[in-house]
């Protein structure tokens, strides 16, 4: 590298470090937008389990929705901790830790309400949805932000893969408060429902602190409370699979709804034109293969949306909107039409209340 070349890549460094810290002040920071007839709409962004929480309050009181937005990061951040498998400390890595123990180790009431309601979701999806990838997804390199990008060992994956579920699995006692891991079960990862679990929490933290209305986004799993600008709905669009700057459509009339979308464009590598995503088959320990390439759940808990639309996404465009239909929840499969996720042509199956709801556009809607 020639002197000039060098100073180049010294300035574009520069310039990447100043943008990166100007987008992290901005991203921290709370402004405010004076909303139409005079009502004020507060917004806020923050990071928290891993990923962007947005938080708009809609209020006349400004104090209220800055503790909205107070309670909101604290709650989630308290939750993170509880489920972070990434930490040794978190309550899910103890109990992971007590895999094989006679005795029943009390849980917290969070972890017995996640943990009840992953294993009802894994019964009614026949295993589709399955909390217990936890060494699937940690050799996948999937358990953090800086995966690496290979394909692990096919032998180990088949082992991992075939001692899910496995020999007497998770035992909830006394109304879940205390629990027993057999010591044949895989590592517990609720990565598939904790995040709907914390939207829930914080929609029912502004709820009790007197916000009738607010819109609740982590990561793009969503709660609404109450109505938007000039007393209309809040709007929510839906991600484009495959194109980072559009909707597949916006849904309004949402109040009191919960919405999540699992996609495979969240974490992934890509190896010979093929795409290997963090939403795992527990039948064969691969990224699932079905063809889908993003589901959108809409449910009556944030909780019941997310671990739905992973499990819709494993089981495929007909299981998946078979089983949503039969749930009584709506729901979107985009799927590639001929298995090819990269180049083949997007198609969708959704329910008939989702239709109902929201037309997708497989073409894209730009974000303006
Ligand atoms: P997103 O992160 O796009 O919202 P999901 O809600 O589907 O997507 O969450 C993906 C996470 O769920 C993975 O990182 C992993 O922790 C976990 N997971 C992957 N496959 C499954 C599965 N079949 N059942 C339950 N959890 C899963
Ligand atoms: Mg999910």
């Amino acid at each position: 590298m020639n002197v000039t070349a060098r100073w180049k890549t010294r300035l574009i460094l520069v310039l990447i470090l100043v943008l990166i810290a100007a987008g992290i002040k901005v991203l921290g920071k709370r402004y405010l937008r004076t909303g139409e007839n005079s009502v004020a709409s507060y917004f806020f962004d923050n990071f928290a389990m891993g990923t962007v929480l947005t938080v708009k309050v809609r209020t006349d009181d400004k104090s209220l929705a800055e503790k909205g937005a107070e309670l909101a990061s604290a709650e989630l951040h308290r939750i993170h901790k509880i489920f972070d498998p990434n930490d040794t400390e978190s309550e899910i890595s103890s109990l992971n830790r007590s895999r094989g123990s006679e005795s029943a180790i009390s849980v917290s009431p969070d972890m017995a309400r996640l943990l009840g309601e992953a294993l009802r979701i894994r019964n009614i999806s026949r295993g589709n949805f399955e909390p217990t990838l936890g060494e699937l997804i940690r050799l996948w390199g999937f358990s953090n932000n800086s995966h690496r990008p290979e394909i692990p060992d096919p032998l180990r994956i088949a082992v991992l893969a075939d001692s899910l579920g496995g020999a007497g699995g998770i035992e909830l006692i006394d109304g879940a408060s205390s629990v027993r891991i057999a010591a044949q079960t895989g590592a517990l990862d609720v990565g598939g429902i904790a995040k709907g679990y914390g939207v829930d929490r914080v929609v029912d933290v502004l709820a009790g602190i007197g916000i009738k209305n607010a819109l609740v986004n982590l990561g793009g799993e969503i709660g609404v409370l109450g109505v938007g600008s000039n007393g209309r709905s809040w709007r929510i669009g839906v991600q484009h699979p495959r194109k980072q700057n559009c909707h597949l459509g916006v849904i309004d009339q949402v109040e009191g709804m919960f919405i999540a979308t699992s996609g495979d464009y969240e974490r992934f590598f890509l190896e010979k034109g093929r795409r290997y995503h963090h939403i795992l088959d527990p039948a064969t320990g691969y990224p699932a293969g079905r063809g889908t390439v993003s589901v959108t759940v809409i449910a009556s808990s944030c909780l019941v949306a997310d671990a739905l639309a992973t499990a819709a996404f494993v089981m495929g465009p007909e299981q998946g909107i078979r089983l949503l239909e039969s749930l009584g929840v709506h729901g979107l499969v985009v799927y590639a039409q001929d298995g090819d996720t990269e180049s083949g042509r997007l198609a969708y199956n959704a329910t008939r209340g989702f239709l109902q709801i929201m037309k997708p556009e497989l073409e894209g809607l730009p974000i303006n």
